[in-house]
């Protein structure tokens, strides 16, 4: 790593992307009643907000807004409740970013192919400018490969794609790691914040 560069824990951010990594992707999930938090999702965030004491920042495309199914208000309403439960359970989210465009099935002006939509690095780039990270060292755990795409154009460290259906977790992939479950995605990122100081 470059001297000099300020990899304080405070500029540091694990960023997640919601629907299948936060909650069961059940597709287009706009309902409380819908909202099925996926085992081991608050020991990530405990580990990342306590034990290393980064930020964590949700980056979500939610093109179900610009599609019409529902709108921007439902949007904050589901995401105001999910941000109190994390809140209740101690493991605070520091700020949730959403893009709700669609550059072919977007209505009006939602049809745009916009920088913040993954896989392009928009949200992750507009986050490190709101607070000052160091992408390098921070890290993306996502469920698809437009995460971890997204991850790479933005120059995030350390890359982790949850894979369910994967035959084992595995560490060393060129571009990013594979983790079957959420504690085997904590193994790794302990494990690369241990080895590399990532
Ligand atoms: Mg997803």
């Amino acid at each position: 790593m470059p001297a000099g560069r300020d990899t304080s824990p405070r500029r540091r951010a694990l960023f997640l992307d919601r629907d299948g990594v936060i909650n069961v992707d059940h597709g287009y999930v706009y309902r409380v009643e819908d909202f099925e938090f996926i085992p081991g999702i608050f020991e990530l965030v405990r580990y990342a907000v306590h034990d290393l004491g980064w930020h964590v920042i949700i980056v979500s495309n939610q093109s179900g807004i610009g599609r019409g199914y529902f709108d921007e208000a439902t949007y904050q309403t589901l995401t105001d409740w999910m941000l109190a439960r994390f809140q209740a359970e101690n493991t605070p989210i520091t700020r949730a970013y959403h893009a709700p465009h669609h550059p072919e099935h977007g209505i009006g002006a939602y049809r745009v192919d916009h920088a913040w939509r993954k896989p392009k690095p928009g949200m992750l780039l507009q986050a490190a400018i709101d607070f000052d990270l160091d992408l390098p060292g921070s890290a993306m755990i996502g469920d698809s490969l437009s995460d971890m795409q997204a991850a790479e154009a933005a120059g995030v460290g350390l890359r982790i794609l949850l894979e369910p259906a994967a035959e084992a977790s595995s560490v060393g992939n060129a571009t990013f790691h594979v983790a079957k479950t959420h504690a085997d995605a904590l193994v790794i990122l302990r494990q690369s914040v241990h080895n590399s100081g990532l």
